[in-house]
């Protein structure tokens, strides 16, 4: 590596340190980012803003937060050592499981000796003279870097409800991300719970059984499918561990990287009995395979959506004993998959209860949150604690919360406040040097998302390892390339029944200023392809960039 050090120490006379490489995030991104980058011998500083490591799973600690995706194709591949160490006791596991792996992970690797906790990035501005980002925390301490990566997360900018009297309530409340380290007493309580996508539902199922009053307010009823959890045995752990060359390999080969791949066959191609058999072998089966593993046309043919759809509905309509309640909790605007499908145990049956009541807020809005309650337009509630389970500005929020500056003085969100514009998604024309694991259009927001992180970062580690050896200090993508990709990604989404659905991955949220109008944020032509293309790109010496 040539020294990057001595010309940041005469460019950044006023940050206090200077590094290789700035990595924002000690999530599984950021983590991996750093022990990717010692290999190549650079200095360098993670900045968190948590005390932790882990990210979503160190933030996330609500109850009945778990996986969705089978434990053991979540974590890590790049060490067959910590894989033969780790012991999943789920097939998916529950939160406390994973920020246990998380931290062992830290500690194996001695990740913590790299990353500065408690430090939350306010400003990034590239300064194109000496060509170097000059990093601001909060606290004011300024530090520099030839190379920022952004490992910020999808899911990671929470928002509460654009609701009056949000802060005016006596009783506990809680957003989920931001849910306390310690433990919450729920017994005897009178609750509110406010979200039923996937978090709200891990929540409603896990508390209905210890508060003494449930009350779940829905804007939009979500499909929800069973889990089917169980413990992993000895046997079945045994096999895991002798197979994981061949499960990681199959996981290259699936769209989302799940273990799950679409049937081949359509819809319609089979006969009325087959199709409802195969529809019931799938509903109880594990996890996303219903979703994943379905007829091919399910996502884009309309007609097949509805009639899974139908499928979907008659299970709610079996498993909710009130049928008004069954019709309240089955989606009207959307189609089964159309939106991330949460994942349920026992979550309609908590609906049976008698302490559990559903409002439904499009019939009666909330008007605003009291000192002791809720107030819809029909009623007045009272609470001992709020539970906002109401989701993240996704995708570009944890973008648009810090000050990103490129060069001329550009600021990303005014970039992006049309929609992203990337290139592979992973970096932005005249925001120089970096990089963005995990940003808007690449693969890995909809991805099982360890996998698509272990691509992007060994992409991005081949990237400056190439300006490295090659003495380039500067790199950006071409606007061409840029708008290239940017159109591509548009084109991607064309026919996919999600691109019409309000949900935060089509970058909606009520809550946020400006994030009314539906955009393309994801790559939506599968890891396999974003994979192909990405090593393309650097087997052809880094097309689409402007090296110097
Ligand atoms: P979400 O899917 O965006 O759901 C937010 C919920 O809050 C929705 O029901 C939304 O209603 C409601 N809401 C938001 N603002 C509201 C308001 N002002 N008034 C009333 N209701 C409001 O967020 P999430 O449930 O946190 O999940 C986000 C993503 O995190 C998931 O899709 C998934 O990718 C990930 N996640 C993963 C796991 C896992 O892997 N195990 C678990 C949980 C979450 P509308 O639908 O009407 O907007």
């Amino acid at each position: 590596m040539p020294d990057a050090t001595t010309d940041l120490a005469r460019a950044s006379d006023s940050a206090s340190h200077r590094y290789d490489a700035i990595i924002i995030g000690a999530g599984i991104a950021g983590m991996y980012q750093l022990y990717r980058l010692r290999q190549l011998g650079l200095s360098i500083c993670v900045f968190e803003t948590g005390s932790g490591v882990g990210g979503t799973w160190y933030w996330n600690r609500y109850p009945g937060a778990r996986f969705d995706s089978e434990s053991y194709t979540y974590g890590f591949s790049f060490s067959d050592e910590l894989l033969q160490e780790w012991n999943w006791s789920e097939h998916f596991a529950a939160h406390p499981e994973t920020l246990q792996y998380l931290n062992y992970v830290a500690n194996k690797f001695d990740l913590r000796r790299d990353i500065q906790f408690n430090s939350r990035v306010d400003t990034a501005t590239f300064d194109d003279t000496d060509m170097h980002w000059d990093v601001k925390l909060d606290t004011g301490e300024r530090f520099a870097a030839r190379f920022l990566i952004t490992a910020i997360g999808p899911l990671s900018a929470d928002t509460l409800p654009r609701l009056p009297g949000v802060e005016s309530f006596r009783g506990q409340s809680f957003h989920t991300y931001r849910w306390p380290h310690e433990p919450v007493d729920f017994a005897g309580k009178r609750v509110a719970v406010i979200g039923t996508g996937a978090t709200g539902v891990q929540v409603i199922q896990t508390i209905a059984h210890q508060v003494s009053q449930l009350t779940v307010f829905q804007r939009t009823p979500n499909w929800c499918t069973p889990l089917n959890n169980r413990p992993i045995t000895d046997d079945e752990q045994r096999k895991i561990k002798s197979s994981y060359p061949e499960l990681f390999e199959r996981l290259r080969q699936t769209p989302g990287c799940y273990i799950h791949d679409a049937d081949p066959r359509g819809t319609f191609e089979v006969t009325q009995e087959e199709r409802e058999a195969f529809w019931e072998q799938r509903y109880g089966e594990p996890g996303f395979g219903i979703w994943q593993a379905n007829f091919r046309d399910m996502l884009t043919d309309p007609k097949a959506n509805a009639l899974f759809s139908d499928f979907i509905a008659r299970k709610i309509r079996q498993r909710v004993q009130d049928s008004v309640v069954a019709e309240m909790l089955i989606p009207k605007c959307h189609g089964f998959g159309t939106r991330r499908v949460p994942q349920e145990t026992g979550y309609y049956e908590a609906f049976n209860l008698p302490h559990v009541k559903l409002v439904d807020l499009k019939a009666t809005p909330i008007e605003r949150i009291t000192e002791t309650g809720i107030r819809t337009s029909d009623a007045e509630y009272d609470f001992d604690m709020i539970i906002y389970a109401t989701g993240f500005d996704a995708i570009t929020g944890a973008f648009d919360r810090i000050d990103f500056r490129g060069t001329g003085g550009q600021r990303l969100k005014d970039k992006w406040a049309d929609g992203p514009k990337t290139y592979l998604g992973l970096q932005s024309a005249g925001f120089p040097n970096m990089l963005t694991i995990v940003g808007p259009h690449n693969a890995s927001t909809r991805c099982n998302i360890p996998r698509c992180i272990e691509q992007n970062v060994d992409w991005v580690t081949g990237l400056i390892r190439h300006a490295s050896d090659r003495g380039y200090t500067r790199f950006e993508p071409t606007p061409s390339a840029e708008a290239d990709w940017t159109r591509h990604i548009d084109e991607l989404a064309d026919g996919l029944l999600y691109a019409k659905i309000d949900s935060w991955a089509t970058g909606i949220n009520t809550n946020v200023e400006g994030k009314t109008v539906r955009r393309i944020l994801q790559y939506q032509g599968g890891a396999p392809a974003y994979r192909a293309r990405c090593d393309a790109v650097a087997s052809e010496g880094y097309a689409g960039m402007d090296l110097r």
